[in-house]
């Protein structure tokens, strides 16, 4: 099956009882079985079957299933949000006195995360960018993990993902990926070497902003040690299961990160579209983009699959030339863009993306509030920058709502 099959008929799809073309929404908390033994078979994992939606949930298995196969992984865990996604795959493999390396530009929520670890023992080193050399200044018998975004958000930053995959290899970690704003319509990072990919599902492929969600799918690929993990000790016995045996029996299950069924539900919908809206987002972002390059008044617009950007060929060779629908400006001052945004008609001022609706926000005094300018700058965010998540909408009535924001500044706040 190619994506745009997959994306309506892979995994679990409908209910094979009734005919219904969608799995119904199973908003069941719990699951009766017809003996003692039955029950003791299932909840000891003896047996398939549901016991308690906190575990397992039909509609949850058919989102799994589904993301799963798209991503080529071995199995994937539905999460309550992206944050938990991260969380739970970092709490599932590292123990105090443990180290991960991250990149840099990671989204704000992420970096907050980081900060919370520490409290845990676990200690985060930085990278700007995943390098043999890079690598080698900040790697210790402790480090456990590379952690990266597949596009950096909001530096818009591409990362190399097979490069980057040979080279994590090399020091025998496993790699982290988070492809929420590239989605699994631009890259498949299972096929380019990455071992855990983590989706928010809230942003695109859930596409409209209904439900808050995330996924964990693990490729099965990377060979965990006792040695090295301690935590998943009792689990190297399921092989290349390990990872995602101890996630379901222990952290995600206790921590107690399921996702609602109605969410699984919106999110499985959303996905039905994903293709037809990144085409669209894709499209519109690199057009507008385009266009407000050519405008004065810009101080630079930072777009991955324009020329001007430092990623256009990795964007290229990678994604066949398709960058997303974020894209960030810079408008000299933080006056001119708040102006900029409040004069906006049809963009929502919101900390959101990947909507089907065009979304604009200033990161510094939001998403970056609690990040020093230091990780600010690292992290792509400056005082004058917009991140704008381009709708799906009428490509000329976007034009012309960014350009009458734009005259206005120019004329009311000149440089
Ligand atoms: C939004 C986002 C997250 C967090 O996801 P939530 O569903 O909001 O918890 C993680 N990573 C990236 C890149 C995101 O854009």
């Amino acid at each position: 099956m190619n994506f745009d099959t997959q994306i309506l008929h892979a995994g679990i799809s409908g209910d094979i009882q009734t005919g219904a073309t969608l799995t119904p929404i199973y908003q069941s908390s719990a699951f009766g079985r017809n003996s003692a033994e039955e029950i003791e078979r299932i909840f000891n994992n003896k047996a398939s079957g549901f016991a308690y939606t906190r575990i397992s949930n039909p509609t949850v298995a058919a989102f799994e299933s589904r993301i799963t196969e798209i991503e080529k992984g071995l199995a994937s865990v539905a999460t309550s949000s992206g944050m938990s996604a991260i969380s739970m795959t970092l709490l599932n493999i590292l123990s105090s006195g443990d180290e991960l390396i991250s990149t840099t530009s990671v989204f704000g929520g992420t970096l907050d995360l980081y900060n919370d670890l520490k409290n845990l023992g676990i200690k985060v080193r930085f990278v700007e960018e995943i390098t043999e050399e890079e690598l080698s200044k900040v790697i210790s018998s402790k480090t456990k993990a590379v952690f990266a975004e597949t596009i950096g958000n909001p530096k818009l930053n591409v990362i190399n993902i097979k490069e980057s995959a040979r080279i994590i290899h090399k020091f025998n970690l496993p790699f982290i990926l988070d492809n929420t704003i590239a989605t699994p319509y631009l890259i498949k990072g299972i096929e380019f070497g990455a071992d855990i990919i983590i989706n928010s599902t809230s942003k695109y492929i859930n596409g409209s902003s209904n439900s808050i969600g995330g996924i964990i799918t693990d490729s099965g690929n990377y060979k965990w040690s006792a040695e090295k993990y301690s935590c998943l000790n009792e689990y190297i016995k399921f092989g290349k299961f390990a990872f995602v045996a101890r996630l379901r029996n222990d952290t995600y299950r206790n921590f107690g990160s399921c996702i609602s069924p109605a969410n699984a539900f919106l999110n499985l919908l959303g996905l039905e579209t994903l293709s037809l809206r990144m085409q669209r987002h894709c499209k519109n972002a690199h057009t507008l983009a385009s266009f407000l390059e050519k405008q004065e008044g810009i101080r630079s617009v930072n777009y991955p699959s324009l020329k001007s950007s430092d990623y256009f060929e990795i964007t290229n060779n990678q994604f066949g030339g398709k960058g997303s629908g974020i894209f960030t400006i810079r408008l000299y001052t933080k006056e001119r863009a708040f102006e900029f945004i409040n004069r906006l008609k049809y963009a929502i001022i919101i900390t959101n993306i990947g909507d089907t609706k065009t979304l604009v926000v200033h990161p510094a005094s939001t998403i970056y509030a609690h990040s020093d300018k230091e990780t600010q700058e690292k992290a792509g965010v400056y005082e004058d920058l917009i991140r704008v998540s381009v709708g799906i909408e009428d490509i000329e009535d976007l034009k012309e709502d960014f350009l009458n924001a734009l005259n206005y500044i120019n004329k009311e706040y000149p440089l």
